[in-house]
């Protein structure tokens, strides 16, 4: 370990990795959700993204302090042959649910050129970016929205109403790194709210609103009143979208429900999640080189113009993280070191 910065240190993976299990061990967690989760949470740090990293360790303890997740609970796999995999993950953390639902749905995609993975009763609390990176190491495209707590209003509203609902997406591309995006639909992610919290800074502009409908950047007075989506109107309606492909579809919860039975314990949101992936070699057929070559091109006319593809920043963290550690706030990793026993 080093320190990089006054304030933050560089950690190598291994060592982050093995104190982030040891943290979440510490919660009582069964071991294949502690792998699972750690796998999220070291992948978060190493590619600076700060609001999903170890900071994440620290949001699921106090999930499990509130008593409602499930820390044992093994997912139930239903896959039936069809384009259909549904996993009913019984009120635990969602990690471990999507991995064992993942071979199902990459046999669903060989089988029919597309797939859903409707992952149901799960508290919710990492980046989507990692599911979609693990899908599109199959060779397929994919696209994953869910829910979160109701924190968000609609345009032309003050109330909230959606969650942060990201909606993420994947292409694989030659080489070792696919094209991702992956962000929340409201105009900040919660994570990012609650580190300016922390740290007492103020929220950029347009960002909430606070209890009296007024616009603020306090993060304090936007949490009691709501967030803002991105984009206006269009922001709101991809919002809606999510809460109906990731809830009501699936036959899970929307945002209000998941906020509702959180009953303000401050919890991981609870819900449901929804994974949808597609075969290139199925849907483009014969074309399909043809189709992954024009793809090419378009990014290349992308980058030539010196714009950069979505995720390149965090490709770049993570090269660097694994050449020289993750960087980690001190004071954050002392709280996991704690947590940890170490
Ligand atoms: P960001 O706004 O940080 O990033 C959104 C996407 O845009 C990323 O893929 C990012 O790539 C890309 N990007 C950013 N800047 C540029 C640029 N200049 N040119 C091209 N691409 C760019 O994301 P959010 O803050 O909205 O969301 C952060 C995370 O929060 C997401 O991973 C999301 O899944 C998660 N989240 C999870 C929720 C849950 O309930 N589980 C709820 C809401 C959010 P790069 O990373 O390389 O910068």
């Amino acid at each position: 370990m080093s320190a990089a910065a006054s304030d933050t240190l560089r950690v190598p993976l291994d060592a982050l990795d093995e104190q982030v299990r040891a943290a979440l061990r510490s919660l009582g967690l069964g071991e294949a959700h502690v792998q699972a989760m750690a796998r999220t949470i070291v992948a978060g740090q190493r590619d600076a993204c700060p609001a999903h990293g170890i900071y994440r360790v620290l949001t699921c303890a106090h999930t499990v302090r509130a008593g409602k997740v499930d820390l044992q609970a093994e997912p139930l796999v239903e896959a039936d042959g069809s384009a259909v995999v549904r996993v009913d993950a019984r009120y635990a953390f969602s990690p471990l649910a999507f991995e064992r639902g993942l071979p199902a749905l990459v046999d669903a995609v060989r089988r029919h050129g597309v797939g859903a993975l409707a992952i149901r009763h799960c508290f919710h609390y990492s980046a989507l970016w990692p599911e979609i990176e693990a899908i599109v190491a199959h060779g397929l495209a994919a696209l994953a929205v869910t829910p979160s707590h109701a924190w968000v209003a609609p345009a032309g509203g003050h109330k909230p109403v959606f969650g942060t609902n990201p909606i993420a997406f994947g292409w694989p591309r030659p080489g070792p790194y696919p094209l991702v995006f992956d962000f929340a639909t409201s105009a900040i992610a919660r994570g990012d709210l609650e580190l300016h919290r922390r740290a007492g800074t103020p929220l950029p502009p347009d960002c909430g609103v606070d209890a009296q409908g007024q616009p603020s950047t306090d993060p304090i007075a936007v949490a009691s009143g709501a967030m803002r989506t991105f984009g206006g109107h269009k922001g709101s309606a991809l919002a809606l979208m999510v809460e109906l492909l990731g809830g009501a579809l699936i036959g899970d919860w929307t945002s209000r429900e998941s906020l509702a039975f959180d009953a303000g314990s401050g919890a991981a949101p609870c819900h449901g999640e929804l994974i949808l992936a597609f075969d290139p070699a199925h849907l483009g057929g014969a074309d399909a080189a043809e189709g992954a070559r024009r793809a090419e091109a378009m990014f290349d006319a992308i980058t030539a113009q010196g714009a950069r593809l979505p995720s390149q920043r965090r490709f770049d963290a993570r090269e660097r993280s694994l050449r020289e550690g993750a960087t980690v706030p001190a004071a954050l990793y002392r709280e996991v070191l704690a947590m940890a026993g170490a």
